[in-house]
């Protein structure tokens, strides 16, 4: 005889134990082959199925804002960063839409490996809309790691063998690297060449790269030489690129306003 706990009662319709709260069966009827009758083991009633539903979702939800909390501070490695968010942002900038569009479509862009290229003048919020992106995906729990080449040369310099490719490798496991003021490192020899593979082998891995720089596209297009030529060349391969620069967008503007008000009056528009 089964005993009875305190939130139970035996139900004579069916003989079996229900439920005081939900009045749902705690017990299951299976026949037995051999013997004859049927056996009638404990289960769960509905309740209690409910219960530990939500338990199983409350501990879900901790173990992943405990991840998120992890990644973050793994992947935003200087403080000021947690405070480049879209709740920060004064809406002065319009380019800045386009970081909300990145977010918004980032299963699109992992997937196609579509990352950007931020450039413009010094102090045009680059390196704000880089941190936001970081900061919206990484409260999505995606891994992100926004850093800089000095950071990760500073790791690398005397880092050989295994260490340098558990490095390399780990730098992959982020679905989204961003590389924050490419530009202002010293470009020896050295550098230069682990530039390049960290940059090579986020191609090869097919995962996305944003990157900030200060310098020009046309720096970008025309490097002084073939080791920056390699780097950059990789760069504008995979990486949309963003102008920055309030006075410059406007100019874009005007400009594309100013064309396609020559398309429309154009008597030979149909051409086109
Ligand atoms: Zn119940």
């Amino acid at each position: 005889m089964t005993e009875i706990r305190e939130d139970e009662y035996l139900d004579p319709a069916d003989g079996l134990l229900h439920c005081r709260k939900c009045g749902g069966p705690r017990q299951a009827v299976i026949p037995d082959p051999f013997k004859g009758g049927s056996f009638k083991p404990r289960c769960v009633c509905p309740c209690q199925q409910e219960k530990e539903r939500r338990r199983r979702e409350a501990e879900e939800l901790r173990q992943r804002m405990e991840r998120i909390r992890r990644r973050k501070a793994q992947g935003l490695q200087d403080r000021y960063l947690y405070g480049y968010t879209f709740a920060h942002d004064n809406g002065e900038n319009p380019v800045m839409a386009k970081a909300h569009a990145y977010v918004d479509h980032w299963p699109e862009a992992f997937k196609r490996n579509i990352g950007l290229l931020l450039f413009g003048d010094v102090g045009t919020g680059k390196s704000f809309l880089a941190g936001c992106i970081a900061n919206a995906l990484l409260d999505q729990d995606v891994p992100v790691l926004m850093t800089n080449f000095p950071t990760i040369l500073s790791r690398l310099c005397g880092t050989f063998g295994e260490d340098r490719t558990a490095f390399l490798n780990g730098l992959g496991d982020y679905d989204l690297l961003i590389i924050d003021d490419l530009g202002a490192e010293r470009n020896t020899e050295y550098a230069l060449e682990q530039m390049f593979s960290i940059i090579d082998s986020r191609y090869r891995c097919n995962k996305p790269l944003i990157v900030t720089t200060n310098l020009k596209l046309d720096e970008l297009k025309h490097p002084p030489d073939l080791a920056h030529a390699r780097i950059y060349d990789r760069i504008l391969e995979r990486c949309a690129p963003i102008l920055f620069a309030g006075k410059n967008f406007r100019e874009d503007n005007a400009a594309s306003t100013k064309a396609a008000a020559r398309r429309i009056v154009s008597p030979d528009n149909q051409k086109n």
